[in-house]
């Protein structure tokens, strides 16, 4: 298989979502054309920036230099209004230690526990970021607006999905179909904002040939 676009998650789920988005856009894309880093055993480096976007770059700076091809990485998180924007970077180890959504999600309802419906406001927020290996570099985001339930609703998705109820809806996004979620959610913005940047590189790439001639596996 010959890799054109690598995507830095070892997420099967994310690398499904960017294929679809980037479908339309890239009409000779097969599906073998993008890997994620952990099939092409990318190491993962230090997340240590301070904000998404740079949480963004900072792995597919990595993963570019790491395969020598086109890469996109995201960061998301979860920003509360009156929490100042945290969990935010912090969403996935928000209770202590990494991924445990059940304790991050429970801590979160105990810090809001006093707070009323009408100062619940958050957002989900999405940064993507496309790196070449010679250096061209593109960050776009992505945001889904709502407020936050008092108690977790729905079992689809992950993380705080229970919780947030996006702007004009009534269900939590744990509550929403995948497809629906992916419709107005944060990293599909943010992935669909970047495509046509991607399908640049790619073509770009399609036409120059080291991505092709290159097999990266
Ligand atoms: P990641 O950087 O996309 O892996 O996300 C970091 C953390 O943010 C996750 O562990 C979740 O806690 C939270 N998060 C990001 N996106 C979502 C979402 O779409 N739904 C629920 N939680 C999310």
């Amino acid at each position: 298989m010959t890799a054109r676009l690598v995507l830095a998650t070892h997420n099967a789920h994310k690398v499904a979502e960017l294929r679809a988005v980037l479908e339309p856009l890239v009409p000779d894309l097969d599906p073998g054309d993008i890997v994620s880093a952990a099939d092409l055993g990318a190491p993962s480096p230090t997340e240590d920036g301070v904000t998404f976007e740079q949480n963004a770059l900072i792995k597919a700076r990595a993963i570019a230099r790491a395969t020598g091809l086109p890469a996109v990485a995201d960061d998301s998180g979860l920003a509360v209004d009156v929490l100042g924007g945290a969990p935010g970077i912090f969403s996935a180890r928000w209770a202590g230690s990494h991924g445990d959504d059940a304790a991050n999600l429970a801590l979160l309802l105990d810090q809001l526990a006093d707070v009323p419906a009408a100062h619940r406001g958050a957002r989900f927020v999405c940064a993507a970021a496309l790196v070449t290996p010679d250096g061209r570099e593109h960050v776009e985001l992505g945001e889904l607006r709502g407020t936050l339930a008092t108690a977790p609703r729905g079992s689809n998705g992950f993380g705080y999905d229970p919780v947030l109820v996006p702007e004009g809806e009534q269900r939590t996004c744990a509550e929403l179909t995948p497809a629906q979620k992916n419709a107005i959610s944060h990293r599909g913005k943010a992935f669909r904002a970047l495509a046509p940047h991607v399908a640049r590189v790619l073509a770009d790439d399609g036409a120059s040939g080291p991505a092709r001639e290159s097999d990266a596996r």
